[in-house]
């Protein structure tokens, strides 16, 4: 901070300083809530009811999800967005040890650090606010809660409702192993089961009366791993069977496969969508079943805006990493004796499961290796917008309006994504640490953006030049309501 001589710039970095240990616990209460995609009740009432008393207004169930806020302060253009999420995920219940102990047995647990996530974005909508008070500039702070991005659902069903259709940019982070600004473009894809229906019999006394709906599943599948030859370099396709019966003796009536289609872009995972369906018929054909869609979710590659990437990397370099000290690194060095296997990878969790570091996106970490336990550096970025595997539903946002995300050091290098080891380290003041580097960086990026209209104008230049004009569409088909009770 001390390379920091902007009055108002000061007065941002010191005001988190100042509120960071109700970041902590705010932080504390949403890992502890650990509730999963679309049940976020506590989580989410717990974050919305922290903005009232910063003078916040709320308004709750954006997008008909009951767990979805939109928080807002000040009124008119420029309309700053921060994005937050704050759901966990199933089994990953953890105690803040280096050590396997779930808090609670078989609960979720917050492995992919979304608490960090949720409560880091509210921090920088909270130092936006105050630095627009003390510095008298106009204009709109918002903070988003947004459910379910692990089920890559919330953003897109807000999305549809357009609340995010009047923002001039929105401004978010993931907790990772590296201090960097994201340029990672992730994949576009679709979420959709296919439900087959047959007859029922004997599966012994009269099996020729029977037309298994789990045969058309496992021919379905074998026709899926067929098409996989033949479809554009970056496409993945993978699924589990939900339902495929009860017992062997019963020819199954109903048995159900749950797909995702993905791929660099939107326009080859309809293409490839498209083929996969055919398949499906397919499979009906050859079994005498008939088939349904359940569409689920679909979501966009993110769109790069390497305007706002430089920016955010200037404000990156202002902040500098976290200050982690000797029970920080005893506890990472012990935690990676569990992961020290060769096996590391997807550290930047979540689903969009990459590293900014390294093409092959993931660090290889071997015990007693010399790589950087916590990164306590920063990464610059590269100018190069990078596809990778795993997708994030911020995708849909940053095809409506000029969107950028950067990751802070909130676990080692090397640490496995969505695993009991994220949540040790989301509930620790190594977790703590970083999420203040990235309300703070967000939060000069925000001031910078709000009071230098040439930056916004230049991330603007580059989404339209980048989006030729194409308004967003939804993944969803049209009309669909959120079949909450399908995720
Ligand atoms: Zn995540």
């Amino acid at each position: 901070m001390s390379g920091v001589s902007d009055p108002l710039e000061r007065e941002v970095l010191e005001y988190l300083d100042r509120l960071s240990p109700e970041l902590g616990r705010l932080s504390d209460a949403v890992w502890d809530f650990a509730e999963l995609g679309f049940k976020e009740y506590r989580s989410a009432s717990t974050l919305a009811g922290f903005l009232e008393e910063q003078g916040f207004s709320v308004s709750r169930g954006t997008g008909g999800i009951p767990t979805a806020f939109v928080a807002s302060w000040g009124e008119g253009a420029p309309v700053l967005g921060f994005l937050g999420e704050y759901d966990a995920l199933a089994g990953l219940s953890q105690e803040v040890l280096p050590r396997r102990k779930p808090r609670v047995e078989g609960a979720p647990g917050h492995g992919c650090g979304h608490n960090l996530l949720g409560v880091g974005s509210l921090g920088a909508a909270c130092a936006v606010k105050r630095a627009m008070e003390k510095g008298r500039i106009r204009g709109t702070v918002r903070f988003y809660g947004c459910p379910a991005e692990e089920l890559l659902a919330g953003k897109v069903y807000m999305a549809r409702s357009g609340c995010f259709d009047d923002l001039s940019v929105a401004i978010t982070w993931h907790p990772g192993s590296l201090n960097c600004v994201r340029e990672r473009t992730g994949t576009a894809m679709y979420s959709v089961k296919f439900r087959f229906h047959g007859r029922t019999a004997h599966a012994a006394g009269d099996p020729h009366n029977g037309r298994s709906a789990l045969d058309a599943v496992e021919l379905m599948n074998v026709g899926a791993n067929y098409l996989r030859e033949h479809v554009p370099s970056g496409t993945r396709i993978h699924y589990v069977i939900t339902k495929g019966g009860l017992q062997p003796n019963v020819v199954p009536d109903f048995a159900e496969v749950w797909y995702f289609v993905r791929a660099p872009r939107m326009a080859e995972v309809k293409e490839v969508y498209a083929r996969l369906v055919d398949v499906a018929r397919g499979a009906s054909l050859m079994t005498g079943t008939t088939f349904d869609i359940q569409f689920l979710t679909g979501c966009h590659e993110v769109l790069v805006n390497h305007s706002l990437v430089q920016a955010m990397w200037r404000c990156l370099e202002k902040v500098g990493p976290p200050v982690f000290d000797e029970k920080d690194m005893e506890f990472a060095l012990a935690l990676r004796e569990t992961f020290a296997t060769g096996a590391g990878g997807d550290n930047q969790a979540g689903d969009r499961g990459e590293d900014e570091a390294g093409s092959s996106g993931s660090i290889q970490v071997t015990a007693g290796s010399d790589v950087e336990v916590l990164k306590t550096t920063l990464t610059a970025p590269t100018g190069q917008a990078r596809p990778s595997g795993g997708s994030s539903d911020v995708g849909d946002v940053s095809h409506i309006v000029p969107t950028v995300q950067m990751s802070a050091a909130t676990m080692p290098v090397g640490c496995p994504g969505h695993s009991w080891q994220n949540a040790a380290c989301a509930g620790s003041p190594i977790g703590k640490k970083g999420m203040l580097v990235a309300a703070k960086t967000m939060a000069l990026l925000g001031v910078e953006l709000l009071r230098n209209p040439a930056e916004m104008k230049k991330a603007w230049d580059e989404f339209r030049d980048k989006t030729k004009g194409e308004p967003y569409r939804s993944p969803l088909p049209e009309g669909m309501e959120l079949p909450l009770d399908q995720f």
